[in-house]
């Protein structure tokens, strides 16, 4: 059977309807397709070019499934358009489909220039029933049993993902707070890798921090005497640390500094976004240049760490998503930074966990919600302490210039997205300059 030509498709119409889309404020102006691989004779991997007015560009990953007339399994929202008779879906909606990716990687297969493959000594659950979920990310999975998870990235690069790449290495060291990584697909572009799905064990019935966090927080506003978080944010630290202490091991550490002009630079365009950032400005700017000069140990960390990258299993917590800011360059993402990073993401987390119950709400109780962060703050720290020898408190002021540099960022998107949530980062913003909180 011929390949169907996927460049006939409604792409341009169909794109902007998906959550991982990240195009939603550009206008789109072309899309392309810039390769197209059977996988099967009714199955094909697209990578789709989009381009926008302003010159910018983003290389998407979509599979395609086509069928003749509609596949009566399939969603509304699967459906991307009819071509001469045949319906094209989006392919991660159908499980044989879903269930053909894991496959190749089983098989160790190649179609065209896309590769895949398993981890050593890996088999992987191809008998188990595929379930679609995490349609509302930054990209799809799909769960097979309660064994893996198969992650197909949507916007793609090339390089080294940094996902596979550090659970790959933390899993070989042995390290028992990431999921082990089963298997990954990739293709080449220009003669460099492009990396496009990976798989991770499951993590059967694991929660997720935030909702875990959220939760205790409103047992604190709802009955004083529970909410306690702090036991389990102890071993929450002791997890991170143990990942940063792996990483370090594994990959190395090295002197750098506090990236002064990029923090100046986000604290410039957020102050001209958001004029309740203005009072701030000049101390917040002085905080980053105070810490500018000293000398730091980087190294490989997560990059964007927060009680929504962290699955509580029954016996112990897992650090997910290695993968940083799914539009930056793969180099920017993996360049080395300082844990403490990875500390301020975590740290600010509690601070909106603590806030979020109260959004909208009339009887907003700050007060409580800063007693309940502080103590999960704080028994994180203990935590990180207790597995690195070091205490990310004792860093002072350049913890705080993370926390910052964070917090600054947050209001911009608040500013933008959600202004209801714009006082929890502003909130924070007083007490980490020492100003008056606003009224
Ligand atoms: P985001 O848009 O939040 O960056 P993403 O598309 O990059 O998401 P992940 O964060 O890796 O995807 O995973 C999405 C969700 O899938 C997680 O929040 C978690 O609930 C679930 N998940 C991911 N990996 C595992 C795992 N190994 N075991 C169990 N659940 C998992
Ligand atoms: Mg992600």
């Amino acid at each position: 059977m011929e390949a169907m030509t996927p460049t006939d498709l409604p792409f341009a119409e169909w794109l902007p309807r998906q959550r991982w889309y990240a195009g939603r404020n550009q206008r789109l102006t072309e899309v392309s397709a810039a390769a197209v691989t059977a996988l099967r004779e009714d199955l094909e991997l697209v990578l789709l070019d989009v381009h926008y007015a302003d010159g910018d560009a983003e290389r998407y990953q979509v599979p395609v499934l086509w069928a003749d007339g509609e596949h009566a399994d399939l969603p509304g929202a699967s459906t991307i358009g009819t071509v001469r008779g045949r319906t094209a879906y989006d392919a991660l909606y159908d499980s044989a489909a879903a269930r053909h990716l894991l496959e190749l990687c089983a098989a160790g297969a190649t179609r065209g220039a896309v590769a895949f493959g398993a981890e050593p000594g890996v088999e992987l659950p191809v008998g188990a029933a595929p379930r679609l979920t995490g349609v509302e990310q930054s990209n799809t999975s799909v769960v097979f049993g309660d064994q893996a998870i198969l992650k197909v990235f949507r916007r793609v690069n090339t390089g080294i993902n940094p996902d596979i790449e550090l659970n790959r290495v933390l899993g070989n060291a042995g390290n028992r707070h990431v999921a082990r990584l089963l298997a990954s697909f990739e293709t080449t572009w220009d003669g460099q890798p492009c990396p496009l799905g990976m798989v991770t064990a499951f993590a059967a019935g694991a929660a997720e921090g935030w909702a875990l966090a959220t939760a205790a927080a409103t047992r604190r506003y709802t009955d004083a005497e529970d909410g306690d978080f702090t036991e389990t944010s102890f071993r929450l630290g002791q997890a991170v640390s143990s990942v940063h202490a792996a990483l370090a091991a594994e990959l190395g550490t090295a002197s750098g500094v506090f990236a002064v002009d990029s923090a100046l630079a986000r604290l410039d365009s957020a102050c001209a976004a958001v004029p309740e950032l203005l009072p701030y400005q000049s101390t917040i700017a002085d905080i980053f240049k105070s810490v500018a000069g000293q000398s730091i140990v980087v190294q490989r960390v997560h990059g964007d760490l927060h009680l929504g990258q962290v699955l509580r299993t029954p016996s112990s917590w897992l650090v997910i998503d290695f993968e940083g800011e799914p539009g930056a360059p793969l180099e920017e993402r993996r360049r080395p930074d300082s844990p403490l990073r990875d500390v301020a993401g975590m740290l600010r987390s509690y601070e909106y966990a603590a806030s979020q119950p109260l959004v909208g709400r009339d009887d907003q109780d700050f007060a409580a919600a800063l007693d309940w962060s502080g103590q999960g703050r704080g028994a994180f720290c203990d935590g990180y302490a207790d597995v690195a020898g070091f205490d990310p408190r004792q860093a002072g002021p350049v913890l705080a210039a993370y926390e910052l540099d964070k917090a600054v960022y947050e209001t911009a998107y608040e500013a933008r997205y959600r202004t209801d949530w714009l006082p929890i980062p502003l909130r924070s913003i007083a007490t980490l300059t020492g100003t008056a909180p606003p009224d």
